[in-house]
């Protein structure tokens, strides 16, 4: 079948994601992808800035990812991790260990970001309840985006987790602002103190709030959460699902960045280069030991179908390998500091709040939500791939970009910011 003939066949049937489907813009057809750029049906050429929603941190079709998967179909593409071991998830799970700092040493794959989150605050629930304490609720905080399955949703910002629309069927969590100074501190302090014997731990994404809003803090916070955590007797729970695996540059993971040692950590987009679904959740000993018993309802109650699918984790272990033979770090860190360079002008247009960089995270914020389907039309026009939402314009792009790239798309970006400064204006 012809692009436009599979198109027009499916496209009533394809139910999209965030989308109206009465009024959204019709999304545009992909026929392949190469290192940083989508090639469209009608031949058109994009760079992607945004990486498949953070995921394809090596770029499209890298060969040695391509390479250890195809070698997997051909020999074990998937079996049950129910009684059943293969290579290539005990190894990434001992490679995941050894890269977590401290002893963050034992992994439980799933298949997505959602369900490693929900593994993960179920983890610490029960962590509790082997030990006799109800402890259920959680911690978290305005700005958080943590996925889109219910538990998840629960303790996502309110608004972008639609509490008020799904009352009652959300468990009612505790969310709070995030503590960014001393005094922020002392009254989570004295807040955390009344809900004492009622939570399990705090979920917190480190250093930025991703599909919140691209929002950051600083290491104090989460040096302020550790403290809390530990006075307080609660589980730190990391979600790294956006900022993990060298988004950041300074380090492989946020905690290191941060210096703070977290309970469990989450992981997904990025794990495997943006090649397939995969996730993983990692707990310390301290959380492991919790689950080890004679009684078999202490074990963790969880196993999905697909999970540590073996073509998943050969992508993952062969993305970890060119963390180690490419030098993805310094990259992203030269791709920071361009982004710093060249979205600087931004900040003096109209209708621009805030310009701000971490890592190869490079952000616009308007005055106000964002006309996206405009926004990204002028970037389309531009020869880019991104996706604005709420209040924001932001790229994300593969680790590989080079100059050029990167000049392309804080072209786009300033372009299409310009755009919107004239209609305000107008
Ligand atoms: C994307 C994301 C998730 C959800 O991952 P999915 O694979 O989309 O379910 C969870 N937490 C954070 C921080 C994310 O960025």
């Amino acid at each position: 079948m012809t692009a436009s003939e599979w198109y027009a066949r499916g496209r009533e049937h394809v139910w999209l994601p965030y989308t109206q489907m009465k009024t959204a813009r019709a999304p545009l057809p992909v026929a392949s992808a190469q290192g940083m750029r989508l090639t469209l049906a009608d031949g058109r050429e994009l760079i992607d800035g945004i990486s498949s929603w953070w995921a394809c941190v090596h770029g499209y079709r890298h060969p040695h990812i391509e390479a250890a998967v195809r070698q997997q179909l051909e020999t074990l593409p998937h079996v049950m991790l129910g009684g059943l071991a293969h290579e290539q998830a005990y190894t990434l799970a001992r490679r995941l260990a050894g890269l977590l700092p401290g002893d963050l040493d034992h992994v439980f794959f799933s298949d997505s970001g959602s369900v490693a989150v929900e593994v993960a605050m179920k983890m610490a629930a029960q962590f509790w309840l082997n030990q006799g304490q109800r402890r259920v609720k959680f911690l978290c905080f305005k700005g958080g985006y943590h996925g889109d399955t219910f538990a998840t949703m629960s303790v996502c910002d309110p608004d972008e987790g639609m509490h008020s629309l799904f009352k009652g069927a959300l468990l009612e969590q505790v969310v709070v602002e995030l503590p960014r100074d001393a005094a922020g501190e002392a009254a989570l302090d004295e807040l955390l103190g009344r809900y004492c014997g009622e939570l399990a731990g705090i979920v917190v994404e480190p250093l930025v709030q991703g599909a919140g809003g691209m929002v950051f803090h600083d290491p104090f916070t989460l040096q302020a959460l550790r403290r809390l955590a530990d006075a307080h007797d609660l589980l730190l729970i990391f979600d790294e699902i956006f900022v993990g695996l060298g988004r950041l540059g300074d380090a492989m993971f946020a905690c290191q960045i941060a210096g703070v040692q977290p309970d469990i950590v989450t992981l997904s987009k990025a794990l495997t280069g943006g090649t397939l679904p995969l996730a993983a959740t990692i707990a310390s000993k301290r959380i492991h030991e919790g689950f080890l018993s004679d009684d078999p309802l202490h074990a963790l109650m969880h196993g999905p179908t697909y999970m540590g699918n073996a073509m998943g984790c050969a992508a993952a272990n062969a993305s970890l390998d060119l963390f180690e033979s490419e030098p993805r770090l310094v990259q992203a860190r030269a791709i920071s500091a361009q982004l710093e360079r060249q979205l600087a002008p931004a900040r003096d247009l109209p209708g621009v709040k805030d310009v701000r960089v971490r890592g190869a995270i490079g952000v616009i914020q308007f005055d106000r939500m964002a006309p996206a389907d405009r926004l990204s039309a002028i970037c389309i026009d531009h020869g880019v791939w991104l996706r604005p939402f709420r209040d924001v314009l932001y790229t994300t792009p593969p680790l590989i970009a080079d100059e050029d790239d990167i000049t392309r798309i804080t072209s786009a970006m300033i372009a299409a910011t310009r755009d919107l400064g004239e209609v305000i204006s107008a």
